[in-house]
């Protein structure tokens, strides 16, 4: 898989890595990586979670700075480090997390930072708005929009830029299908203008849509690359698993209490935003682990559950109370909390200058319901104890705290409403190991305690050693469900991919 048709011809690459390592204190995430991006090449960049796509494409961006190897744009050495630098020799990252300003509007956000004339910019704006379809009001405050809304903005401002290496961190995980093609056809005219694209993403589809090549990222490493139709859709697959994929070494280390029989939650023939059908019982002192990749529908079904989202139809019960359609403070007095995936809590984003200007919706939210238990002290200070979170008192802000205590922190508030359920969202995204075992300690304790836990995890490792049952959801439906020995890392893969027993959907 070597043969190139840039390099046959002789073409200077338009993007060129060699041999880059970059370690984020002892944890070494970029190992070597070598790849060559063509002019009008649309390279799809494919890897598990934590493979280190995000941080290969920051640092071409200039986000963040390798300790050796070199970067190449058109044939010149890119200096590290330098996002201005990046900037000038036309490279422009999509970022996987939307980074706007708050207070501005969507027509100030995109149109930030350009050198033309406002005019033209906008007008230019305009014109691609209407080429893509997409409705997207530019007077609205950035704060009003959904997560949605916000990728089209970050997606909007990476197509004005007319940059010559394009790159696009898993810009539609939450987008619909129709949103998907209309950026699909702009795609398409960059690649004809000879723009080279890197295009990061989960859903396989997408690959074979617009992909000419595939690189296969595994820990710091690409494992494989090459045209896209060398690649099947099952090669992608095996690709994003684990080396032991059989998850027997999960197996052995599983010390999974029994669950209690009575059911805590219910949802049947759950439909709302972003998701259909869903039928799931979660029982006393049970973890239920939820997979799927970014943009199955497993965060649009939390927010639905707590009282965020409206419900289309359907029923949820808890303790056998019919709690459809309450509002999140009623919600959270029934007996549900919610810790929610916030990837600005874990610290990732904090070496960029937006981050500074963002303020997190998720910590808003539970602050809100946090200071009504504020007279609730002395739980706070038994939580702070009993998780190891390490602050200088109770007092301290969490924001000063450093991710993994942060984690800890917000999952202790949600249980000082002594929830009978808990769902947990992402809970140790891009938190260190020492932490990430403090937080799996804690879910097991709340077994203990008869608590019915909804795990949502894209980590596979993780679902596999938490759960007494596993579901996978894949496009808003509920997939496959596993138990025992059958929750293995291979089978919550392919059930997220939508491949099951090998057919592929
Ligand atoms: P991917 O985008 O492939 O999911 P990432 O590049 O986000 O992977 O992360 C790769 C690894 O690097 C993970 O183990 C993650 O925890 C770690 N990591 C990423 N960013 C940081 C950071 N700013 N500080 C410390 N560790 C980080
Ligand atoms: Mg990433």
């Amino acid at each position: 898989m070597s043969f190139e048709f840039g390099k046959e011809a002789g073409m200077v690459p338009m993007l060129s890595i060699r041999d880059i390592h970059k370690s984020f204190g002892n944890n070494e995430v970029l190992r070597g990586i070598n790849l060559d991006v063509y002019p009008g090449e649309a390279l799809a960049l494919i890897g598990g979670n934590g493979a280190g796509k995000s941080t290969l494409v920051k640092s071409i961006m200039g986000v963040y700075k390798p300790e050796s190897g070199h970067i190449y744009i058109n044939g010149e050495e890119l200096e590290f480090s330098k996002p201005a630098v990046s900037l000038n020799k036309g490279v422009y990252l999509v970022p996987q997390e939307p980074m706007l300003f708050p207070n501005m509007t969507v027509e100030r956000n995109v149109l930030m930072g350009f050198r033309k004339t406002y005019a033209v910019l906008r007008e230019n704006l305009i014109a691609l708005m209407n080429q893509l379809g997409w409705k997207l009001d530019l007077g609205r405050s950035a704060r009003t929009l959904s997560i949605a809304e916000q990728q089209l903005v970050e997606i909007l401002r990476g197509l004005l830029r007319e940059a010559r290496v394009l790159i696009l961190d898993e810009p539609t995980s939450a987008l619909t299908f129709d949103e998907v093609n209309a950026l699909f056809k702009i795609i398409e005219n960059l690649k004809q203008k000879n723009i080279s694209i890197v295009y990061i993403t989960h859903r396989l589809n997408e690959v074979f849509m617009i992909a000419s090549h595939v690189a296969l990222m595994k820990d710091g490493i690409i494992t494989l690359q090459g045209k896209a139709g060398e690649f099947t859709r099952e090669m992608l697959v095996k690709g994003l698993l684990p080396d032991d994929y059989s998850g027997r070494k999960f197996e052995a280390k599983k010390t999974r209490a029994p669950a209690g029989i009575r059911p805590v939650f219910e949802l049947q023939h759950y439909s709302g935003y972003g998701f259909e059908d869903i039928n799931i019982t979660i029982h006393e002192g049970e973890v239920l682990g939820l997979a799927g990749v970014v943009g199955a529908g497993r965060t649009e079904l939390a927010m639905t559950i707590f009282g965020r989202d409206s419900v289309k139809s359907g029923r949820a019960l808890l303790d056998s109370e019919d709690i459809t359609g309450l509002r999140t403070r009623q919600i959270i007095k029934k007996g549900i909390n919610y810790v929610c995936e916030d990837r600005f809590l874990n610290g990732i984003f904090r070496t960029t200058s937006l981050a500074g200007n963002i303020t997190s919706s998720c910590l808003r939210l539970l602050s809100l319901f946090f200071l009504s238990f504020v007279s609730e002290r002395t739980l706070a200070g038994k939580y702070v104890k009993d998780f190891r979170i390490k602050t200088a008192g109770i007092e301290q802000e969490i924001g000063s705290l450093s991710g993994g205590n942060q984690q800890k922190a917000v999952i202790a508030r949600a249980l000082t409403t002594n929830p009978h359920l808990v769902i947990l969202d992402e809970p140790t995204r891009g938190i260190d190991a020492g932490a990430r075992g403090d937080i799996y300690a804690i879910i097991n304790e709340l077994k203990t305690r008869n608590v019915a836990v909804l795990l949502i995890s894209s980590d596979i490792e993780e679902i596999v050693e938490l759960s007494d049952r596993a579901i996978t959801m894949f496009q808003g439906h509920i997939k496959a469900e596993f138990q025992g020995e059958d929750i293995t890392q291979d089978n919550i893969m392919r059930a997220s991919f939508g491949v099951i027993h090998g057919d592929a959907v």
